[in-house]
């Protein structure tokens, strides 16, 4: 296979001059292919060897009694850190199969409603005793083309990060509505916000606002980028609004060819 980039300018020599350029990029791509295949690939060989190492560590904290209790925070840190390191292959994983895998021609018919339900559900779970309060609106057809795993993990990538970033008790709104622009899903959230320097980068890969105070919430740095492919296979768009001090709102919106 060549790929080739074309260029077309119209140049300052004299008018109507025309210029082209042509490009082989063959390489490039077959670089960048090779770096997509080499992160998929580690990633899956990495998955059993770490599965073994945690469910063992799972077994000695079970010990409990029997273990000697020097261990036990040792091993309920190895613990933390071996299942962090779980979340963030499986993350690599999702997103090399997304940036590789074309985009599907035959989509599932997904109702949000239930979908939704469930990661409200899911968010209160992983706020517990923070006690954030999530409400969930929905307004007009919430049917789309689409693929539901992949949704599902968008919509629960912004909504969890809605959690992580809010202060205890902060508010947090699931807000699904359709109209003739589209269907479009805002998930809202008063907590810590995003400087606007941030914004623009934000759905690259690894990248995270605060790396010293993210280590502590404990995410990937994946996340948006997840969700950031997800929307492009749907031919979606991601908008981001946010003001430090005051909130996010992280918009998804679908085209109205899309809605069924
Ligand atoms: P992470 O795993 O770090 O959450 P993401 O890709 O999901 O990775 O998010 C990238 C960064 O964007 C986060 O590290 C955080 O700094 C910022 N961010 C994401 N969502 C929010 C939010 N709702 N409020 C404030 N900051 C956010």
């Amino acid at each position: 296979d060549i790929n080739i980039q074309l260029q077309y300018a119209i140049t300052r020599y004299g008018p109507g001059d025309r210029l082209m350029v042509v490009r082989d990029v063959t390489r490039l791509h077959n670089l960048e292919q090779m770096r997509k295949d080499f992160v998929a690939n580690v990633s899956h060989e990495l998955r059993t060897p770490l599965t073994v190492v945690v469910g063992y560590l799972e077994t000695m904290l079970d010990l409990d009694d029997d273990l000697n209790p020097r261990w036990k925070r040792p091993l309920q840190q190895m613990q933390q850190q071996a299942s962090r390191m779980q979340a963030l292959l499986n993350d690599l994983l999702l997103l090399a199969r997304l940036e590789t895998s074309d985009n599907p021609s035959e989509d599932e018919l997904v109702d949000v409603r239930p979908l939704l339900e469930h990661i409200r559900k899911d968010a209160e779970a992983l706020s517990g005793e923070r006690g954030h309060h999530i409400s969930l609106h929905i307004d007009g057809n919430t049917r789309l083309h689409g693929i539901e795993g992949e949704l599902r993990s968008a919509f629960s990538n912004l909504a969890f990060n809605a959690v992580k970033y809010t202060a205890d008790g902060g508010e947090i709104t699931l807000r699904w509505h359709s109209d003739a622009q589209g269907q479009h899903l805002s998930v809202i959230d008063n907590g810590e916000g995003i400087a606007p320097q941030h914004l623009m980068r934000l759905t690259e890969r690894f990248y995270r606002v605060d790396t010293s105070r993210n280590s502590t919430t404990g995410g990937t740095g994946l996340g948006l980028a997840i969700v950031k492919h997800v929307l492009l296979r749907h031919q979606g768009k991601l908008e981001i609004k946010s003001e430090v001090g005051k909130g996010s709102n992280f918009s998804c919106h679908f085209p109205p060819e899309r809605s069924v």
